[in-house]
């Protein structure tokens, strides 16, 4: 497993490096936005650390880079603590999770590991998850033997719940992670989209593998 870690702060970097390297993990640090941006671009890692306050380039402006190229390395913010802001911007930017300065290597390992854990994530390119096959780069989506035909939005709300198996997401996060800044928060628009979405994926006389969490959001179950 490569794990891409961009953080200037060298004492954080070393005790980062120090454990995971310890845990069998190979690590590459880079120390500026610049380096880091372009190791992050070249889609070799299996998980990015990113911190936020980096010279060169920031975290954010990094991040967006890397999802404008649709790498869908999974992302780990490092915030200072505090940074509320920063995470929600961090979250919405496409950042999977975030673990705020000072976190002990337990916490940064936890949240590692959960993200790696995901076995149903093939490549950078590929989401997989039960039988729904989903390309990033060529946009088609097949479910089992079966081709699924899209809208480009329905691809991006797919995308992901796809990219978060089984957890339970809010309304908040799937509007700004799919819709972004500019969705009116009394729309039902998302409760439109996974209709759609249900209607497309489930077989005849079954409700497919979006479920609702009364109360909580919406899940795509892996086992499907
Ligand atoms: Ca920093």
């Amino acid at each position: 497993m490569r794990i891409l870690l961009i953080e200037d702060e060298s004492k954080i970097a070393d005790f980062v490096e120090r454990g995971l390297s310890d845990e069998g993990y190979a690590v590459t640090v880079a120390d500026d936005g610049l380096k880091g941006e372009a190791e992050a671009l070249t889609g070799e890692f299996d998980l990015i650390l990113l911190d936020v306050l980096l010279p060169g380039k920031n975290g954010f402006e990094i991040l967006t880079e890397i999802r404008k190229r649709t790498i869908a390395t999974p992302v780990i913010m490092l915030t200072a603590l505090g940074e509320t802001e920063d995470k929600v911007r961090g979250l919405e930017g496409g950042a999977i999770d975030y673990v705020s300065k000072p976190f002990s290597f337990e916490e940064l390992l936890a949240r590692i590991r959960a993200q790696l854990r995901r076995p149903d994530a093939v490549s950078a390119d590929r989401i997989e998850v039960g039988d729904l096959l989903l390309d990033l780069k060529t946009r088609r989506v097949t479910k089992g033997e079966r081709d699924v035909d899209l809208t480009s939005r329905e691809f991006e709300l797919l995308a992901y719940l796809m990219r978060h198996p089984d957890q339970v997401l809010s309304r908040t996060q799937l509007l700004n992670g799919v819709w972004g800044y500019d969705y009116d928060p009394g729309t039902n628009v998302l409760e439109v989209y996974v209709g759609y979405l249900r209607k497309k994926l489930g077989n005849e006389g079954e409700e497919g593998p979006i479920d609702t969490v009364r109360g909580a959001g919406y899940r795509l179950r892996a086992d499907d």
